[in-house]
């Protein structure tokens, strides 16, 4: 197993600079700083809304990766055993940290499964890892990644619960302006060029999902499955397909080549690009933004 001899490596290389480095004196520098490391964007923005300046939280994709075919550099698993809380969203999604955390060596990190206590979709037999797209999921995410903060930092508590409650307060109003923004609309077929990502959103707010490709955007559609949304934009008079984010719009735009429907971006935040990053984008605001293209491209009052 590959990621096990890097496991291995990075234990040894991490032992050895602790002996040279504590010899020479400049191995703990604390910054009395919560050190963070999260897998995808909504627990990279939740964590450092909640830790505030408390915490110094990473995101260990880098900035335009595409989520599901991440793997681990040796240096981002000594950023794991180095850290004092990590967030993924369970083993259905990032199958490679069961391997690394079993191997680990730091009995002090405490691991956030972000989708405990949440009620999995499944979709073809497969588990949907797109949780964080309904909204009262992201609360209970919220509340998960606050409990690591409680327990790594009782001292802090009072600030870290004030930071989760404003947030969930947030994301309880996001929920009310899509459900109340997504309740007049003509049609209630969302057509994506993209993978299986939104699952949890059109359940929760009623709507009808055509995607081209299953759960992660790892292979190509069929004809038949091109065909069969194509056919949907056709009967029911469909103006706008919608393309995902961090991968190529190829397959929204063979579908509007071929019904004449406007390409609009409609963004699962799995990820973010370098500016937005930059920028300092936050998950509400990228949903805010997909409300908007959702509203638009079912013509909702
Ligand atoms: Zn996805």
């Amino acid at each position: 197993m590959k990621l096990k001899i890097i496991l291995i490596l990075v234990i040894l290389t991490s032992a050895v600079s602790f002996l040279v480095l504590k010899y020479e004196g400049i191995f703990y520098q604390p910054t009395g700083k919560l050190k963070v490391v999260t897998t995808l964007f909504p627990y990279y923005d939740f964590s450092r809304i909640i830790g505030g300046d408390k915490a110094d939280v990473s995101l260990l994709l880098p900035p335009g990766v595409e989520a599901h075919s991440f793997e681990p550099k040796p240096s981002d698993i000594l950023k794991i055993n180095n850290s004092d809380i990590f967030i993924y969203t369970g083993d259905f999604m990032e199958i490679w940290p069961k391997d690394i955390l079993d191997g680990i060596n730091n009995s002090k990190l405490f691991v956030v499964r972000a989708s405990d206590g949440i009620k999995l979709l499944t979709t073809n037999k497969a588990i949907d890892p797109h949780i964080w797209l309904d909204f009262t999921n992201s609360q209970k995410i919220v509340d998960n990644i606050l409990l690591a903060f409680l327990e790594k930092d009782g001292q802090n508590k009072d600030f870290y619960i004030k930071n989760a409650d404003s947030l969930k307060a947030s994301l309880a109003d996001l929920d009310e302006s899509f459900k109340s923004g997504l309740s007049d609309c003509r049609t209630k077929s969302l057509v994506y060029g993209g993978h299986y990502a939104f699952g949890y959103l059109v359940k929760r707010y009623g709507l009808n999902y055509y995607a081209a490709q299953g759960l992660a955007p790892d292979s190509e559609p069929t004809a038949q499955d091109l065909s069969n949304l194509i056919k949907e934009i056709k009967i029911n008079g469909i103006k706008y397909v919608f393309y995902e984010e961090l991968s190529s719009p190829k397959i929204a735009e063979t579908i509007s080549v071929e019904t004449g429907a406007k390409l609009l971006f409609l963004n699962a935040a799995h990820n973010v690009s370098r500016e937005d990053l930059n920028k300092g984008v936050s998950f509400i605001d990228i949903m805010k933004e997909d409300l908007n293209n959702i509203k638009i491209g079912l013509e909702c009052r």
